[in-house]
Formats: C-alpha cells, structure tokens, sequence
C-alpha cells in the first residue's frame, strides 16, 4: 500500500522531511557534505566531530572542571590548565 504516497522527501541521513526534492538536496549538500557532523541537540554542523565536542560542551552540558587546589570552577580544559599555570605553579 502507499505507493503514490506524496508526503515528501526524507533524509535518510537524519530524517529530516522535505516537501521538495530540492530541498533535501540542498539540505544534504548543507549538513552531510564531507565529514561535517552535527549536533544532536540543536542540529548545528561541525566540520570535525573534536568542534562538536566543543560545542556539546559549552552550549548543553552544565559540566565544570573544578580546581582541586582551590575550587575555581572552569568550563574549558585549557582555561583550568591556564588557570592551574597562573595560581598553583611552584
Ligand atoms: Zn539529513
Ligand atoms: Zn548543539
Ligand atoms: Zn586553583
């Protein structure tokens, strides 16, 4: 049943719809071309799945690294090693 179905295109990347062929293909050149990923939550591209990370990290997680030496709270790696760098260096 259903062969005259006229409900759209989907991606079968992500299952986003489309009601025009060319929609989705623009939509696949947009968010599948090359490696490009993207973001679960909020559907934003990334050109290398380390810019996700990044991302998942400062826009969907409350996650903090905190200082052991004094409790300072950093959202970024490199900020705590900044951080470590400027207070706590012998
Ligand atoms: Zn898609
Ligand atoms: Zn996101
Ligand atoms: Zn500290």
């Amino acid at each position: 049943m259903g062969q005259h179905k006229c409900e759209g295109f989907t991606c079968e990347l992500c299952g986003s719809k489309y009601n025009a062929l060319f929609g989705l293909r623009r939509h696949i050149q947009e968010k599948h071309s090359g490696n490009r990923v993207s973001c679960s939550e909020c559907n934003q591209t990334f050109a290398a799945e380390r810019y996700l990370k990044e991302h998942l990290k400062f826009a969907h997680t409350n996650e903090y690294l905190t200082c052991e030496l004094c409790g300072v709270q950093c959202k970024w790696e490199a900020s705590m090693i900044r951080h470590m760098r400027r207070y706590h260096q012998k």
